[in-house]
C-alpha cells in the first residue's frame, strides 16, 4: 500500500495526496533524471498493459456479462493533440478501482520493477548501470521516460465503482479523485510530453513503434485512427513468416524479461488434439521464480485465442523455466480452472510440450554449446529435479546432465587451445584470427562432463562411475581420498550442487554402470590401486594398537577407525559406512528434518605416513601421553578442515600454534648444526 500522507476529502470528488513508496520513487528519479537509451520503451509497456486489460475483460465477459459497456469494442487507441503537446492511450479493458489504482500504481508489487532495482543497486560501473536503465521496463513507471505529467482516468467493469482519475509528474506524489461521470469503461492514459520527447507526437514515428514492439497484440492498436499492429496472434501465423525479432518481441512482452531469449520451438500440432505453442528459453530467470515459495509453471493458456489463465500445469515443473503460450482449440472457452487440473486434454498437451522441450535442450547441446553452457549455468540446478520427479523422462534428462570432474582442468584447457588455434593464415585469415583468440565459452572450454562423456573415457576394467560430494570443486579436489584416483588416472565426478547426490541415487546407473561415491567406506577400487599393507610383523602391531587407542579416545566423534588400504601421502581420512548417507545427503534430509540424526564416518588411518608412524611409537613409549590425544583429535580436525567445517577452530588454532612453535625450534636446530 501507498504510505498515506493527507487526506483533503471534498464532498464528491475525495481528492486524496499520497507520497509513492520509497521503491517507487526510487525508480521514478533514475526513469526521469538518465538517459534513457531505448525511449521507445514506455509505449511497448503501456500497450502491454492495455492488452493485458483487454484480455482480462475479455475472459471475465464470457461468463458475466452485467459489467459496464459490455458490448465494447475490444481495442487500444493512441491519439496526439500537437497543439496541446499530448499522447494519449486508451483501452477499453477491465478498469481499475479506485483501491486498485492505489494498489497497482503507486507500489511497486510486480516483479520486474524490484528485480531492475536489484540490478542497478548491485553494479557499481555507471556505463553498466546506463545499459541496464536502457534494458529495462519497468511497467506503467516508463511513461515517466516521457512525460512531464500523466493523467490516468480509468472506469472499471465494475458497475458498483465510480471512475477514477489519478495524476502525477513523477517527483514523489500522486493526487486520485474519483468522478461519478459515466465515462466509458477502461483507461485512458494522457501524457503531457517532455520538451525534448516530442518526437512521440508524430503520428508516423508511433506507428513504426507500434509495429516493431506490439505487433503481436491480439487487438487492433489504432494510431490515429488507423490501425498500426497486425493483431494477429503471433503462434497462429505461418514459421516462415516470423522472424527472429517478432519472436524476440513476443518473448519480451510475454515473459516482461528485457534480455533477447536463448533459443524457442514454435509448435503446431493437429491430431490428436489442435493446439500451438510457442515455447521460449530464457537466458535466465529471477531467483523467486524458480525457487520462490510456490514455484508455477509460467506457460499462458488460451483457449481459441482468448486468454484463460497464466499458471497451468501445461510443463511438469522442473521445466519451469520455459516460458511461452499455449493455444488450444479443443478445449470449451468457459473451462473450469479446477477440471484444467484433471483434464486429459492438458495432459496431452503436457506430454508433447515436454518433448519438445527436451529435444530442444539436446540440441542445443549437440550444435550450441555456448548457448548450452547459458542454459545449463542459469537452469541446470532446476532440470536436475526432473531425474528424481520425471520417471518418463529420466533417461532423456540424465543425457543432459553436466558435471565437473577430476578431468575438468586439462579439458577445458584442452578445448581452449583447440578453440583458439588460428585458423589457416591466408591474407584474409588476419581477422579470422584475432576472432580466435579468446575462444567462445562452451560446455567443452569449461571442462564440462556429460555421463557418456564418462562412459566413453572408462578405464579397461573400471566398472563404477566414480563421484565425490562437496561444497566446491576446489574442496573435494584436495580431499586426501583422491589421492589413489589421481595415481591412477581415473576420473571422479565431483557432486558440488546440494542436490547432486539425490540426483545421482536416484538415476543409480546411467549405461549400466552403477554410480559409486568414493568416500564409501567398502569402497572396491581396481586392483591396481589398492594399496597392500606390506609391512613387518612389529608394524603390524603398532597399528593395530593405534587404532584400538583411537577408537577409545575418538569414539564420540568417529564411529570406527580402520587401516586405510587406499591413501599413500595423507595421514588419515574420513568415509562413510556401509549403509550410512553421504554428507550431502544427510545435509539435504536435515533442511527439512533437523533432528535427523548424524552419521559417525569412519577414521581410516594411513600407516605409511610419518605421523601415524610416530603417533603409534609415541603410544608404545607413554599409554598417558597427552600430546597422544591432542593428536588424536587433530586426525579428525584435518580432515574437518579440509572440508570446511571445522567443529571447534579455538581446539584446532592451539594445535597449530603449538605445531609452529615445535616446527620452527626444530628448524633452528637444525640449523645450528
Ligand atoms: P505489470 O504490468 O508488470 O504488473 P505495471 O506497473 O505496468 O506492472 O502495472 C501494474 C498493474 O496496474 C497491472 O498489473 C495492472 O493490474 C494495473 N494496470 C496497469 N495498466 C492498466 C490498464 N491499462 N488497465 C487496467 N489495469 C492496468
Amino acid at each position: 500500500m501507498a504510505d498515506e500522507q493527507s487526506t483533503t476529502t471534498a464532498e464528491d470528488a475525495q481528492v486524496e495526496e499520497r507520497t509513492f513508496q520509497t521503491e517507487v520513487q526510487q525508480v521514478l528519479q533514475i526513469l526521469i533524471h538518465s538517459l534513457y537509451t531505448d525511449k521507445d520503451v514506455f509505449l511497448r509497456e503501456l500497450v502491454s498493459n492495455a492488452s493485458d486489460a483487454l484480455d482480462k475483460i475479455r475472459f471475465q465477459s464470457l461468463t458475466d456479462k452485467d459489467i459496464v459497456d459490455p458490448d465494447a469494442d475490444l481495442t487500444v487507441d493512441i491519439s496526439i493533440d500537437a497543439t496541446a503537446k499530448t499522447l494519449t492511450i486508451r483501452d477499453t479493458g477491465i478498469g481499475m478501482t479506485r483501491d486498485e489504482v492505489n494498489a497497482n500504481i503507486g507500489t511497486i508489487a510486480h516483479s520486474g520493477s524490484r528485480q531492475f532495482l536489484q540490478k542497478l543497486s548491485e553494479e557499481t560501473n555507471e556505463e553498466n548501470k546506463l545499459k541496464l536503465i536502457g534494458q529495462f521496463g519497468v511497467g506503467f513507471y516508463s511513461v515517466f521516460i516521457v512525460a512531464e505529467r500523466v493523467v490516468v482516468t480509468t472506469r472499471s467493469a465494475d458497475k458498483e465503482a465510480d471512475a477514477v482519475i489519478w495524476e502525477s509528474t513523477g517527483d514523489g506524489t500522486y493526487t486520485i479523485s474519483t468522478t461519478k461521470n459515466k465515462i466509458a469503461r477502461g483507461t485512458e492514459i494522457k501524457i503531457y510530453v517532455r520538451s525534448d520527447c516530442e518526437e512521440y507526437l508524430d503520428a508516423h514515428r508511433l506507428e513504426g513503434v507500434v509495429r516493431r514492439h506490439s505487433d503481436f497484440v491480439s487487438y487492433p492498436v489504432k494510431v490515429a485512427g488507423k490501425q498500426a499492429n497486425s493483431a494477429s496472434a503471433l503462434w497462429t501465423r505461418p514459421r516462415n513468416e516470423i522472424t527472429a525479432e517478432h519472436y524476440t518481441e513476443f518473448y519480451q512482452h510475454l515473459s516482461g524479461d528485457h534480455q533477447q531469449p536463448l533459443a524457442w520451438e514454435h509448435v503446431a500440432v493437429d491430431v490428436p488434439i489442435q493446439f500451438y505453442a510457442v515455447l521460449f528459453l530464457p537466458q535466465q530467470s529471477p531467483m523467486e521464480l524458480l525457487f520462490g515459495q510456490d514455484p508455477k509453471v509460467k506457460i499462458n493458456l488460451h483457449v481459441k485465442r482468448v486468454f484463460i489463465q497464466d499458471d497451468c500445469e501445461l510443463l511438469p515443473l522442473y521445466l519451469r523455466f520455459v516460458r511461452g503460450v499455449v493455444d488450444c482449440d479443443d478445449l470449451p472457452l468457459n473451462v473450469a480452472r479446477e477440471s484444467l487440473q484433471n483434464s486429459p486434454v492438458i495432459a496431452k498437451i503436457r506430454q508433447t510440450l515436454t518433448r519438445r522441450v527436451l529435444n530442444k535442450i539436446e540440441d542445443l547441446a549437440n550444435k550450441e554449446p555456448a548457448k548450452f553452457l547459458t542454459f545449463w549455468e542459469s537452469f541446470g540446478i532446476v532440470l536436475k529435479e526432473g531425474v528424481a520427479r520425471d520417471f518418463d523422462h529420466r533417461e532423456q534428462v540424465s543425457k543432459l546432465l553436466r558435471f565437473f570432474s577430476s578431468f575438468s582442468a586439462k579439458l577445458a584447457a584442452d578445448a581452449a587451445a583447440d578453440a583458439a588455434v588460428p585458423a589457416v593464415a591466408t591474407e584474409a585469415g588476419g581477422d579470422d584470427a584475432a576472432d580466435k583468440a579468446t575462444p567462445e565459452r562452451t560446455t567443452a572450454t569449461e571442462g564440462l562432463v556429460a555421463l557418456q562423456d564418462y562412459i566413453d573415457r572408462l578405464k579397461e576394467n573400471q566398472d563404477v562411475i566414480y563421484y565425490v560430494g562437496g561444497d566446491n570443486r576446489q574442496q573435494v579436489e584436495q580431499s586426501p581420498l583422491m589421492e589413489p584416483f589421481r595415481k591412477h588416472d581415473l576420473e571422479v565426478l565431483y557432486l558440488t550442487d546440494p542436490v547432486d547426490e539425490w540426483v545421482v541415487n536416484s538415476l543409480q546407473d546411467f549405461d549400466g554402470k552403477r554410480f559409486q561415491a568414493i568416500d564409501a567406506e567398502d569402497l572396491d577400487l581396481p586392483e591396481d590401486a589398492r594399496i597392500e599393507g606390506a609391512e613387518s610383523g612389529q608394524d603390524k602391531e603398532r597399528t593395530i594398537e593405534l587404532v584400538s587407542f583411537l577408537k577409545k579416545e575418538l569414539a564420540s566423534r568417529v564411529g570406527e577407525v580402520k587401516e586405510s588400504g587406499r591413501l599413500s601421502d595423507s595421514p588419515c581420512a574420513l568415509v562413510v559406512p556401509k549403509g550410512g548417507l553421504s554428507q550431502q545427503m544427510e545435509r539435504l534430509i536435515r533442511m527439512s528434518d533437523q533432528n535427523f540424526p548424524i552419521t559417525k564416518r569412519t577414521l581410516e588411518i594411513n600407516p605409511r605416513h610419518a605421523a601415524i608412524r610416530n603417533m603409534g611409537e609415541l603410544l608404545k613409549a607413554d599409554r598417558n601421553s597427552d600430546e597422544l590425544k591432542e593428536w588424536s583429535h587433530f586426525l579428525v580436525d584435518y580432515v574437518l578442515l579440509a572440508e570446511g567445517k571445522v567443529e571447534s577452530p579455538e581446539r584446532v588454532m592451539a594445535q597449530i600454534q603449538k605445531m609452529m612453535s615445535v616446527s620452527s625450534e626444530a628448524a633452528l636446530k637444525a640449523r645450528d648444526k
